[in-house]
């Protein structure tokens, strides 16, 4: 086997992997949700409704920048999403979709995420936006998420779920948990009352200190 094509299969078994990890995580169910990793000029998804514990390195899909699959099997309907956070933010190196139950509910109420707690930064600001309403797999769908992924990344999808990307594809599993966490607090805490919300300045504190959390001496990530 050639180097490049042993390459590529160990990234194919990462997506799927990490789809495996986040139904073990309890972030997404059945196949609803969809991965990709950044690979030369596109990147490697997801195929669209099949179930992963059945996924086989061969049957992740490469799609080009321009949109243009090569594989056997279809990509995921969502792959303008994935195309579209590659193509204008040269940070992403892994993105994940999810269903996840309290993203999704939020989503289905159509609001943002404000900062009624501080890790809300670790989505990149200070809220975590939901994106206007547009049907599954549709440029609008996409459009409707660069809106609401401006400066951030993650975001609700109006009633529907959630997007999140990172620079690699285990950071990007962690966000979509972390995200998926936020959701179920944010929703407990309004069932008990009206959250109380961290000002700006408190927020840019927060942002500021997360520069270097968790960075500890000789240890990298
Ligand atoms: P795919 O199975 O085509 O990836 O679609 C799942 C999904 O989440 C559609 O929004
Ligand atoms: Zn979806």
């Amino acid at each position: 086997m050639k180097p490049e094509t042993r390459a590529r299969g160990s990234l194919a078994q990462q997506v799927i992997d990490t789809c495996i990890a986040m139904n073990t995580h309890g972030i997404n169910q059945g196949s609803s949700g969809n991965v990709s990793l950044r690979y030369r000029d596109g990147f490697l998804i997801t195929p669209s409704g099949m179930p992963y514990d059945r996924l086989a390195p061969d049957d992740i899909v490469f799609v080009d920048l321009g949109g243009k699959p090569s594989g056997v099997l279809r990509p995921s309907s969502e792959w303008r999403m994935h195309r579209d956070i590659y193509a204008r933010r040269p940070e992403a190196g892994a993105v994940l979709h999810v269903h996840s139950t309290f993203a999704t509910a939020l989503s289905c109420l159509r609001i943002d995420i404000p900062a009624f707690h501080y890790m809300i930064a670790v989505a990149g600001g200070t809220d975590i936006r939901c994106a206007d309403y547009a049907l599954f797999g549709t440029q609008d769908l996409s459009d409707n998420m660069l809106v609401a992924l401006e400066g951030r990344r993650a975001c609700l999808l109006g009633t529907h779920g959630m997007i999140c990307f990172h620079d690699d594809i285990e950071r990007a599993l962690w966000l979509g948990i972390e995200v998926e966490t936020l959701a179920r607090q944010y929703w407990h805490a309004r069932q008990a009352g009206e959250p109380v919300i961290l000002s700006d300045a408190q927020m840019q504190e927060v942002i500021a200190s997360f520069a270097d959390y968790g960075k500890q001496p000789g240890r990298e990530g």
